[in-house]
């Protein structure tokens, strides 16, 4: 049912005598008197309530709470500080800063104008082609203050398709979104295209004839719109313009540039001054900022969008990183293997891989008398081929066969992003050939081991999500899968951390659980995923001899723990800030001598701490201790070691330590050397020496 027919139905209901009777989400009962509305259930609740309401769900619709409501409806009052609410809060603020321009701007355009993650966005075409400046941004949000104050209603209409296109005879952008509305109603309902935020495809497929509806602020302010909205804009306020930017009407690039302004809205003063606190921080650490401030890697023109190159101490830190990961997978019992980054066509149609991921793989070139090869996507076909290579058996099994292996994706230039959106990346992937019977326990291993994993690195607030079998068309029995998607929810659940169920969004080849991770700063990233996967070794034709003695097909997990080397690399800069912990840090001490006469001093300190195995270089004398000591600070070594006079004679150093302003002084050598050597173990692993010492936490100062 389409919220304009709980429209007509409050209508209906609404005229006749008596009390109308709606029930909460509790499963308890409000009579009300008819015609009573979602405001009034608010009111007749609580006041505090009665604030902050902002819309209905009206039987599973969002309705405005000024919508009558029909006798036995089940409601719930959505209040503004819920995803649901913010979502209105900036669809409605979205509304009042297209008034805001088109007042500013007589004769301007508007095009679309939907809520988005954390904000709103609305496109404009302005007269004479005048483009926005950011200056014009604190003119346009006084506009919107004024029309805040106001306390403008949004008032709802329903018109036809030729009403609508007279009431925006002017706005071309409009129009074309009214016309959309009057070919889905007679197509498939799915002509809303870009606009889709803004029409309700259901309202048109389902009333054939087409109608728009439209919200009305002030007599010369109207937007189509299907809502739902706030009840008036005294409801908003909490809000801020961010940016200008282009965008192509309908996100086409045939089609005209438009000039987008983005804005974020919130419930509260408290809750936007919060988000643009995290922006600020996110800032801060923006992994390609740093990257270029630390030396760490770079993405010269000359190679090409998305291709980066790493430097010495960006080279060092992934080093570190591989090498971390290989000794760990070395004590998981994986054999390591290596796959070339090309191969012929045919390997990648057995696959499936040019049927499904062709858009995501570099065109391919043409060598050997017309024979194409392309580069990989990805590296499980040549794994398989390595499993298919002889004939196994079930005593070979689990096999685990991995591999830094690089592949290459043609991502659109418009979507490349530092490290975290690459064309050129490592995966440090795996894929695990198993009995049926070893499924379970393989996966249970294999989540402790990612988690163990990610949890050296300092990542360890997470939470899992299981993606289980789409609807429609999946390869494997219905046996299979359920086993598969079982296992993982046991194993997903038995490790005590929250699990969302993304029911239906699992591949049609197999159910999967991937690790979400949320860094220093609360932000969620997407890093480890296990894949269960019924479709390539019947593709491939995989099997082995069981004790039976007979032929059987073996499971297939594909997991990659960083996922791409690039992309975890990314994230640890921006989790750290760039003050990565002592066991991954490129220099982990630095000497300062204070004058030149202490040089000598400097060499000797220097030379006992890379006897213990450590990173670490001297500064010398030739510029003053205060600007050595800020360069030091900036580059985030963890141990600054400044060494003077009184240092010389007793064998001592005065320690900075990263992130603290108060120096200690007179710390002997041998003191600060098996303190930095402590820092510097992670995992269980003494770096320096690659000893195993307990118990293995990782120290960071
Ligand atoms: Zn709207
Ligand atoms: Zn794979």
């Amino acid at each position: 049912m389409t919220s304009d027919e709980h429209l007509q139905r409050a209508h209906d209901t609404g005229t006749g005598a008596g009390g109308i009777t709606v029930e909460l989400p509790d499963g308890s009962r409000r009579e009300l008197e008819a015609g009573a509305t979602g405001a009034d259930l608010a009111a007749a609740i609580g006041r505090r309530l009665a604030k902050d309401a902002i819309v209905i769900e009206l039987d599973g619709h969002l309705v405005d709470l000024g919508l009558p409501l029909p006798d036995g409806a089940k409601v719930r009052i959505v209040t503004a500080a819920s995803d649901e609410g913010r979502h209105v809060l900036r669809h409605s603020t979205a509304h009042v800063l297209a008034q805001a321009v088109l007042g500013l701007w007589p004769g301007a355009r508007f095009a679309i104008g939907p809520p988005i993650t954390d904000g709103f966005y609305y496109d404009f075409d302005l007269p004479g082609g005048v483009r926005f400046s950011d200056d014009d941004l604190p003119r346009i949000e006084a506009a919107m203050r004024t029309i805040i104050a106001e306390g403008q209603p949004f008032e709802r209409a329903e018109l036809t398709i030729s009403e609508g296109l007279e009431l925006f005879a002017d706005q071309p952008f409009k129009r074309e979104i009214i016309e959309g509305v009057g070919a889905a109603a007679t197509s498939d309902g799915s002509a809303s295209g870009e606009g889709a935020p803004l029409l309700d495809p259901e309202l048109a497929a389902e009333t054939g004839s087409g109608a728009v509806t439209t919200y009305r602020n002030t007599a010369t302010f109207v937007d189509l719109c299907r809502g739902p909205h706030v009840p008036s804009t005294s409801r908003l306020g909490h809000f801020k313009l961010m940016r200008v930017a282009g965008a192509y009407w309908r996100g086409d690039e045939h089609n005209q540039q438009l000039q987008r302004i983005y804005g974020t809205a919130w419930e509260s003063a408290e809750a936007l001054a919060a988000h643009l606190h995290r922006l600020e921080e996110a800032e801060r650490r923006d992994h390609r900022k740093l990257g270029a401030e630390l030396d760490l890697f770079s993405f010269p023109d000359e190679i090409g969008s998305g291709l980066a190159v790493f430097h010495p101490k960006g080279g060092l830190i992934r080093r570190l990183m591989e090498d971390y990961s290989r000794r760990r997978h070395d004590e998981a019992g994986y054999e390591f293997v290596n796959t070339p980054h090309i191969t012929k066509s045919d390997l990648f149609s057995t696959s499936g891989h040019l049927d499904w991921f062709a858009e995501g793989m570099f065109p391919p070139m043409e060598l050997d008398d017309g024979q194409a090869y392309y580069l990989k996507p990805m590296n499980c076909p040549f794994h398989i081929l390595i499993f298919r290579s002889r004939q196994r058996s079930y005593r070979e099994l689990p096999l685990r066969l991995f591999e830094f292996g690089s592949v290459y994706r043609y991502e659109k230039s418009g979507v490349v992003h530092g490290l975290t959106r690459v064309r050129g990346m490592t995966q440090d992937d795996a894929h695990i050939f198993c009995t049926r019977e070893q499924m379970a326990d393989e996966l249970d291993s294999l989540l402790n081991f990612v988690l163990g994993l990610l949890r050296d690195f300092g990542l360890d607030d997470f939470y899992l999500e299981l993606s289980t079998r789409p609807e429609g068309k999946a390869v494997g029995s219905d046996e299979e899968w359920a086993e598969a998607t079982e296992a993982l929810r046991r194993v997903a659940s038995s490790k005590g951390l929250d699990l969302v169920l993304d029911e239906g969004g699992g591949a049609f080849y197999g159910p999967k659980i991937s690790v979400q991770a949320r860094d220093a700063i609360g932000r969620t990233w997407q890093m480890s995923t296990i894949q269960v996967d019924f479709q390539l070794p019947q593709r491939f034709g995989l099997e082995y001899v069981g004790s039976d003695n007979t032929r059987h097909r073996p499971v297939m997990i594909h997991r990659a723990l960083f996922g791409s080397v690039e992309r975890f690399f990314g994230v640890l800069v921006e989790h750290y800030a760039g003050a990565f912990p002592t066991w991954l840090a490129p220099v982990q001490a630095r000497v300062l001598p204070l004058r030149s006469d202490h040089e000598d001093y400097a060499a000797e300190v220097h030379a006992a701490l890379r006897a213990a195995g450590l990173r670490v270089d001297v500064d010398s004398a030739s510029e003053p201790l205060g600007a050595r000591i800020r360069r030091g600070k900036m580059e985030k070594v963890p141990y600054l070691l400044v060494v003077g006079e009184s240092d010389v004679a007793a064998g001592t150093v005065g320690v900075n330590v990263r992130g603290s302003n108060d120096p200690e002084r007179d710390v002997p050598v041998a003191d600060i050397v098996e303190r930095i050597s402590r820092a510097a173990v992670v995992g269980g692993y003494d770096q320096a020496s690659g000893v195993a010492v307990s118990p293995g936490v990782a120290v960071a100062p």
